[in-house]
């Protein structure tokens, strides 16, 4: 990967490419790439959607490579959501396409001339561009069924749907997963709307004439993926959790913690929290014709904690809901009918929605009296709202933040504008300090403490008591900010943090690939890199210390079960980032 493709969209006679060495920026990849043209070409005060943000598509360093569970391509830019920098990264098949064709980052720039839409076509042949006014407004599927016949099935695509048409701030960008569907998505912070901003409706990347990119030392690479896999399967997460129940696997574990944010953050456990359970959804899965619990969002996962999840009839619904999206349409809205959640994910998918935001978009809109808590048809028909563009629709695709503004509420659960996921920083106060503090508002991703906190993963630290958040988190949020820039699932971190073996397999795969001798420490130096320009940013873009805080409303209203509240104090939030 030693190259870079820029855009110009702002070009006389429509969107120029240009192809350059990587220069400056080798040896980042993924969130390390992003971060670091964000930081050193978009000016922090620019607006998100104007011409001087650019949008950065970066596959990880280990993308394209035999590298199991490597596939991630991260998006950033300046967040038209939290104002702050941001990297969303996704699954599905395009990173390892952009990989094997030598593309480390396609960065979108300039200032849009005109109405028009445009398609980008990547192949080993070059890059040609054309306009594509007839994929005007089209969701991600119906997209994919447009391109299908020109393109074929063996392509992958990156693409909007309409809410990042109308570039909403809760709008996704779409990837194409191994079946040729729209499934996974960067979800997070309106990333959508930055390449709506550059009229690209979408990329389409063919790899097919590549072989997989191939490592400077390649029987130690061999040894060293062999020995990462291996520890993968071991593992009772990667190994049998993930693989058997998805990440809905959390939902039965969060409730029994009290951690389980329900009716808009008012309680911390959901009476029908079993009807929306990993275990019943594995079930149906299993049940119900053209199900599959097991499955890779791309090729060579060794993990896949995906699935495909049908109806009752065995028509296809979507693919199987994350924890976190089956959370936030459904015990966070008072819904408990999976299905429902199935038709709630697979319209998020197709309109490019971020299904957290949308989700706890919905709960406050139901706080609101707009539809009932429970109202499944009513919240389906909010979605269709916010995918038609509809005056309400536009009110909800500002996303959770302005929702609440506009409807006079304090209870917005959302930091830097961004939602909560799906565990409650009270009774969970670890992610408590990640969603505080995290460069991208609040991310359960940027240092996932729930993996100490409640699954005792990578040590033991209560998720009741104050002590010992602070490092935890800022611990976590270093090596995420590592592990974001090389491609690896986030999900091998469960692997890696228990199992010594496992992360040295990790770094040592990295080394025989590039033929580098890094160590741990060279790891940690990486992401602290990383983090401090993701900060430095911030402090630009009018960001300080009081905005690394969660809601009042969180310190001074307890959860049940346990009564707590988050105690988490300022000076200590202050201290996540000395390093
Ligand atoms: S663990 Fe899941 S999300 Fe991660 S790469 Fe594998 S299938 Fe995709």
């Amino acid at each position: 990967m030693d190259k870079i493709l820029r855009i110009d969209v702002g070009a006389q006679g429509g969107p120029k490419a240009t192809v350059e060495p990587v220069g400056d920026y080798a040896g980042m990849g993924g969130r390390g790439m992003t971060t670091m043209v964000v930081y050193k070409e978009v000016p922090a005060d620019c607006h998100p959607l104007g011409p001087e943000n650019k949008l950065v598509i970066s596959p990880g360093l280990m993308s394209g490579s035999a590298a199991s569970s490597s596939g991630r391509l991260s998006v950033g830019c300046k967040s038209p959501l939290t104002g702050t920098i941001k990297e969303s990264n996704a699954g599905g098949t395009a990173a390892q396409a952009l990989g094997r064709l030598g593309y480390a980052a396609v960065i979108l720039e300039g200032e849009r001339q005109g109405d028009d839409m445009y398609k980008v076509f990547i192949d080993d042949q070059g890059v040609k561009i054309e306009k594509a006014n007839e994929l005007k407004m089209l969701p991600n599927y119906d997209l994919i069924d447009k391109l299908k016949p020109v393109y074929g099935e063996k392509v992958s695509v990156i693409s909007i749907g309409t809410a990042g048409e109308m570039r909403f701030s809760n709008s996704s960008i779409a990837v194409t997963d191994p079946e040729f569907r729209p499934t996974r998505h960067c979800g997070r912070g309106g990333v959508g709307a930055v390449m709506g901003s550059k009229g690209i409706k979408c990329i389409v990347v063919d790899a097919s004439n590549t072989k997989m990119r191939q490592p400077v030392n390649p029987e130690g690479f061999k040894e060293a993926n062999r020995k990462f896999v291996e520890g993968l399967k071991q593992h009772a997460v990667t190994g049998q959790g993930l693989p058997t129940y998805g990440t809905n696997v959390l939902t039965n574990v969060l409730n029994e913690a009290g951690g389980y944010p329900t009716y808009n953050f008012r309680e911390g456990r959901y009476k029908h929290h079993q009807n929306l359970s990993g275990e019943l959804q594995a079930e149906n899965m299993k049940n119900r014709e053209g199900g599959q619990p097991t499955h890779g969002c791309h090729r060579g996962c060794a993990i896949q904690c995906s699935g495909i999840y049908t109806d009752k009839d065995g028509n296809y619904m979507t693919k199987q809901p994350e924890y976190e999206t089956v959370w936030s349409h459904g015990g966070n809205c008072g819904i408990d009918d999976l299905d429902v959640v199935a038709k709630l994910d697979y319209l998020d998918d197709n309109y490019g929605l971020d299904t957290i935001e949308m989700g706890v978009t919905i709960g406050v809109a139901m706080e609101a009296g707009v539809i009932e808590f429970g109202d499944g048809e009513g919240a389906i028909n909010l979605v269709h709202e916010v995918g038609k563009g509809t005056p309400l629709g536009r009110i909800l695709g500002a996303g959770t933040a302005t929702t609440a503004r506009c409807y006079g509420l304090e209870h917005a659960p959302v930091v830097k504008g961004q939602a909560m996921p799906a565990y409650d920083p009270r009774s969970v106060k670890g992610i408590g300090v990640t969603y505080a503090t995290s460069t991208m508002g609040a991310d359960h991703t940027a240092g996932y403490a729930v993996a100490t906190n409640i699954l005792k993963v990578g040590g033991d630290v209560d998720p009741l008591k104050v002590e010992g958040q602070a490092e935890l988190s800022r611990n976590l949020q270093v090596a995420t900010a590592a592990l974001d820039a090389t491609g690896y699932c986030l999900f091998i971190a469960f692997a890696i943090l228990d199992q010594p073996e496992t992360f040295n397999a990790m770094v040592d795969s990295i080394n025989q690939m590039y033929g580098l001798s890094m160590t741990g420490d060279d790891v940690v130096a990486l992401g602290q890199k990383i983090l401090k320009m993701e900060q430095e940013f911030n402090k630009k873009a009018g960001f300080g210390p009081e905005h690394d805080r969660l809601p009042r409303y969180f310190s001074r209203e307890p959860l049940t079960p346990h009564n707590v509240v988050f105690d988490v104090p300022a000076e200590e939030l202050d201290k996540v980032y000395n390093f």
